[in-house]
């Protein structure tokens, strides 16, 4: 990884009292690379490395890190101020007022996806959104904005009669309060590329409606092009925030870095996949810490979070808060995070996962699962609520049902008892100080 590489090129430099431009040349070079593997654009990247280099330069070496972790704190801060100042807010209006979200972007890039994940964001909060078909490029694009609609049970306004998107928007925003509604989202048409014809329309959408924010969407998987479009839409229009899409697949970030710089405009929003609660707020420091390589960690507890169930989660809560965690408890928190893909990844951020993983062996993670399922669904109910019934006996007992040796039993419930206090401490406290009891 960029790191290790780094820990490497500067082993020599502890020692040597402060970071100076040669001394630093192989460690930049790395860091280089890997902005521009992670799609950050070679102008960025030179005016980028300018600015490192001059701020690492004469930094002391501190003793507690390594030179290769300064620097990487250097690039990783200097990242952070690129990508900032972040503005999450959509700057709504009140909600006796009607305020307007005006999409826009390429074709493909993942706008009606993304109106649909900012109405169900907004309704939760409270607001009654009302999406707008205004792309009427192709038929099929209005019916898939109604399908949304029905999905997340929030009004959709179309007129398949009327051919001018601008009248569309206009007559929307104009009865948005008579039904109902106090934030209108426009579903912009894309096209596979710009052009005038395109760009024409969205200006006229945008002098008629007068939208509080315009918000264009962009595919972090298409990298450059993404940076290209980005600068062509913001010079036609005023844009206010950006929404990057398809950040769950390899895409690493670069291109929020390389557009944030080339329209001066915040990414508010990324999208993390195709359900419609995938869509979080953009955060400098993880996007930073993506694009160095590090992971997204803090991303990854967040959507576990998000995607356990809601019922079962409020369940597991309330136990929780009571003091309660059982192998009941256990079974149903690893269930709803089976459904969240890389199962090793996401169990070892659990406290005490990782050591219970590494009991079971090299096997296949959803193998380790069954393995364990089987050892819980051995126990009977009571020992499952009290494992502090469970003495040798019981343990040979439940060994010989799931086909384990005893001793596995023994760390289940050892590795079981680490969690379940930390589980239980966690009850009551926001993600983030969850995150940090998780790190300790
Ligand atoms: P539009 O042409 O800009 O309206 O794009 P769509 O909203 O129709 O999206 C195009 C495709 O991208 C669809 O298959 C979406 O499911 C998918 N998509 C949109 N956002 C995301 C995302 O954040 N992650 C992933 N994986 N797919 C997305
Ligand atoms: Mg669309």
């Amino acid at each position: 990884s960029l790191q290790d590489g780094l820990s490497s090129a500067f082993k020599t430099l502890r020692g040597q009292g402060k970071l100076s431009e040669s001394n630093m040349r192989d460690g930049l070079k790395m860091v280089e690379r890997s902005l521009l593997e992670a799609d950050v654009s070679y102008e960025v990247v030179q005016t980028f490395m300018k600015n490192v280099t001059e701020v690492a330069v004469g930094e002391k070496v501190l003793k507690s890190l390594n030179p290769g972790q300064q620097v990487v704190g250097v690039v990783h801060e200097e990242l952070i101020a690129l990508m900032g100042p972040v503005d999450n807010s959509l700057h709504l209006r009140g909600k006796d007022e009607v305020s307007v979200l005006m999409m826009c972007g390429l074709q493909g890039s993942g706008k009606t996806t993304t109106c649909g994940k900012l109405g169900r964001m907004l309704k939760l909060a409270g607001r009654r959104p009302l999406l707008v078909a205004a792309d009427l490029q192709r038929p099929a694009a209005i019916d898939q904005l109604h399908v949304l609609g029905e999905q997340l049970e929030i009004p959709v306004y179309s007129d398949r009669a009327q051919k001018d998107p601008v009248a569309v928007c206009n007559a929307a925003v104009q009865q948005a309060k008579k039904l109902g509604a106090d934030v209108v989202i426009l579903d912009t048409a894309g096209r596979l590329h710009i052009d005038d014809e395109l760009m024409g329309q969205l200006t006229r959408i945008d002098k008629k409606c007068n939208p509080h924010q315009v918000l264009l969407v962009v595919d972090a998987m298409t990298g450059q092009d993404a940076v290209n479009s980005a600068k062509a839409f913001n010079e036609a229009l005023e844009l206010d925030g950006v929404v990057m899409t398809k950040l769950d697949g390899d895409a690493r970030g670069g291109a929020a870095l390389s557009v944030k710089q080339v329209t001066g405009v915040p990414i508010k929003f990324m999208g993390t996949g195709e359900h419609l609660d995938a869509l979080e707020e953009f955060h400098a420091d993880r996007m930073a810490g993506r694009i160095l390589g590090q992971g997204d960690i803090l991303s990854l507890v967040e959507r576990a979070q998000r995607e356990f169930d809601q019922d079962e989660s409020a369940k597991l809560e309330s136990d929780l808060a009571k003091g309660e965690f059982t192998f009941d408890s256990f079974k149903t928190a690893m269930r709803q995070m089976k459904r969240l893909g890389p199962m090793r990844k996401i169990m070892g951020m659990l406290p005490g996962m990782g050591k219970m993983l590494d009991v079971m062996g090299d096997a296949d993670p959803e193998e380790d699962m069954r393995r364990l399922f089987g050892i819980i669904d051995s126990m009977t109910p009571d020992e499952r609520k009290k494992p502090k019934l469970i003495d040798q006996s019981r343990r040979r007992r439940i060994a010989e049902g799931s086909g384990v040796e005893p001793s596995e039993v023994n760390e289940l419930v050892k590795q079981f008892d680490a969690m379940a206090q930390m589980m239980t401490g966690m009850a009551g406290k926001n993600p983030r100080e969850r995150m940090a009891m998780v790190r300790e």
